[in-house]
């Protein structure tokens, strides 16, 4: 495949998955697009380069591979989050509202010393609920949020706003309408 020339055009849409009516951004062909990954991940990095962050927490399961990429670029440390029941240590949890229903995310109550500064990383915000959930967390353990940084931004879905409102900056790099 040729390189895409914007980070725009290296995600590919799926119509109608996992369910009718749902625009599926897959990045799956960005990571696989060895500038576009390269790319993504040096623009998520730009504003915090020779800044303080001990830590980044990426978020099961797109989150870890853009996270890991990120971490290493800033020489943080890397957390996990995860969904219930995949940690082996003492966790602490939170549950959040899907479009149906409850889920549950855990991490490591041991994961981030109080005072750290983390960056959150996730592939991309829509409602944030998954977010929300990830900084209560985060907080819930004493870290200071420094941003949440995501790829892809949803605006008609409010998540980046909803974010904002509990105080924590936030960076995305593309917006699908
Ligand atoms: P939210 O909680 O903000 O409504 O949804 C964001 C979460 O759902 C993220 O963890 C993200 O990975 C996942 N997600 C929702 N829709 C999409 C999508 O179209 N593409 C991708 N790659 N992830 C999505």
């Amino acid at each position: 495949m040729p390189f895409a020339t914007s980070l725009k055009d290296a995600i590919r849409t799926i119509p109608d998955y996992p369910k009718p009516g749902i625009m599926f951004r897959d990045i799956t062909t960005l990571l696989g697009d060895a500038r576009a990954f390269r790319r993504t991940v040096d623009e998520l990095v730009q504003p915090y380069a020779g800044t303080k962050i001990d830590k980044i927490a990426g978020i099961e399961a797109r989150g870890f591979i853009l996270g890991g990429a990120v971490a290493h670029q800033l020489s943080a440390g890397f957390v996990p989050i995860r969904k219930k029941g995949k940690l082996p240590h003492t966790v602490v949890s939170v549950a959040y509202s899907l479009e149906y229903g409850l889920d549950e995310m855990e991490m490591h109550e041991d994961a981030v010393a109080p005072g750290e500064r983390v960056i959150l990383v996730d592939d991309l915000i829509a409602t944030g609920g998954t977010a929300t959930a990830a900084v209560e967390l985060l907080r819930r353990i004493g870290a200071e949020v420094a941003a949440c940084v995501f790829v892809i931004d949803l605006p008609d879905l409010g998540g980046a706003d909803r974010l904002r409102a509990l105080d924590v900056p936030v960076r995305t790099l593309i917006s699908f309408e």
